[in-house]
């Protein structure tokens, strides 16, 4: 049987986990700063770690269970990652770089089962949700990756919004948030961190009364039950008014800014009425929202949707502006490489399955 990895566990949960074995806190202390200041991919290189406790560790977890699959650079100085799993499946990971600082997009199932009409990520269903460690992973491997470029460089951000919908392994998500945030570790502060859903109400309402404390995304990609239907069937079991509910919840309980993301598709949801009417329905919740438009990467699988032209991504968000709407257009990274989540995936998976070898996919520069 695999072994997990040892990210898994959060600093009391390994703190517990010795100390049922007889060990005293301290080495969880020691343990964990090998794992995530000094970043050691082997216990026995934890020097200071009894020989006894490094034996327990070794015989239980595994450091690393992600093996790097294909890497691909961009000159924007993006770049993405696809990770082999223990079972053989392939998840996608994205390092961004931005004038604030480093960012990673991680993933936090194989496939996903929402099964938005526009999304590369969504063609292959849900297999199954990555535990906390596995998650946690990918941060370190990317993190391993800058190590390695010698420049001093540290993930500062991180933004849950790659393969699947992070409310649906609830769990396994605040785990990981937990051991993201912890101030002995990786220390990346709650408001460095964002959380994108699809708009799992009950799911929004869990969060709102947890401790994440991390910044909060919403996909709302339509401004009327309608449309946003048409492009997002999680809009039957949660329709808008329900949505805006559990974002009002939200809002009351940790009084902190809000996104809400904007998928701009050509002729379905970018005209000039669209603006006019999301700005409606953001109605008096304006101070505390952000509305990020986002440019679409057309997928070959979806050729229904289009990229908006640029007048039309203008014209929308110089509506928004007039009507005192908060929004951005997002920065588009690796533009010169598959750039739409899930791309680079679900690309490898018909490549394997024509037959092509690795050293076909290998394209880390
Ligand atoms: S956009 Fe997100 S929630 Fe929707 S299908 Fe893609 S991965 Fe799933």
């Amino acid at each position: 049987m695999n072994r997990e990895s040892i990210y898994g566990l959060t600093f009391d949960q390994l703190a517990a986990w010795l100390l049922e074995y007889g060990h005293k806190k301290f080495r969880a202390t020691q343990v964990w700063e090998w794992l995530y200041r000094k970043r050691v991919t082997s216990f026995s290189d934890m020097t200071d770690v009894n020989p006894d406790c490094i034996q327990l560790l070794a015989d239980h977890y595994v450091i690393q269970t992600l093996e790097e699959h294909v890497k691909q650079a961009s000159a924007d100085g993006t770049v993405k990652f696809l990770f082999k799993l223990q079972d053989g499946n392939l998840i996608e990971t994205v390092l961004m770089r931005h004038k604030f600082g480093l960012s990673v997009c991680v993933t936090t199932q194989v496939g996903c089962n929402i099964g938005c009409s526009f999304c590369a990520s969504g063609l292959l269903s849900k297999s199954r949700d990555l535990s906390s460690g596995e998650i946690v992973e990918q941060i370190m491997n990317v993190q391993l990756h800058l190590d390695q470029a010698g420049k001093a460089e540290r993930v500062s951000h991180i933004v849950v919004m790659g393969i699947g919908e992070p409310f649906d392994n609830f769990e396994n998500l605040s785990s990981f948030i937990t051991v993201v945030k912890d101030h002995k570790g990786l220390a990346i502060g709650p408001r460095h961190i964002t959380v994108s859903t699809s708009g799992l109400v009950p799911k929004i309402m869990e969060f709102a009364d947890s401790d994440m404390q991390t910044n909060l995304a919403i996909s709302l990609h339509a401004p009327n039950n309608e449309l946003r239907t048409r492009i997002m069937k999680i809009n039957r079991a949660y329709p808008i008014e329900k949505l805006m509910q559990a974002i009002d919840y939200y809002l009351d309980k940790t009084n902190r800014r809000i996104t809400l993301e904007y998928i701009l598709l050509k002729d379905v949801n970018d005209q000039r009425e669209h603006a006019l009417e999301l700005a409606e329905l953001i109605g008096d919740r304006r101070q505390l929202a952000n509305v990020n438009l986002i440019p679409y990467n057309p997928v070959d699988e979806h050729s229904q949707y289009q990229r908006s032209t640029q007048e039309s991504i203008d014209a929308f968000y110089d509506t928004l502006k007039k009507q005192g709407v908060s929004c951005s257009v997002r920065l588009e990274h690796g533009t010169d490489i598959d750039a739409a989540c899930g791309q680079l995936r679900s690309k490898q998976i018909k490549k394997s399955a024509k037959g092509e070898s690795a050293a076909d996919r290998v394209v880390s520069q």
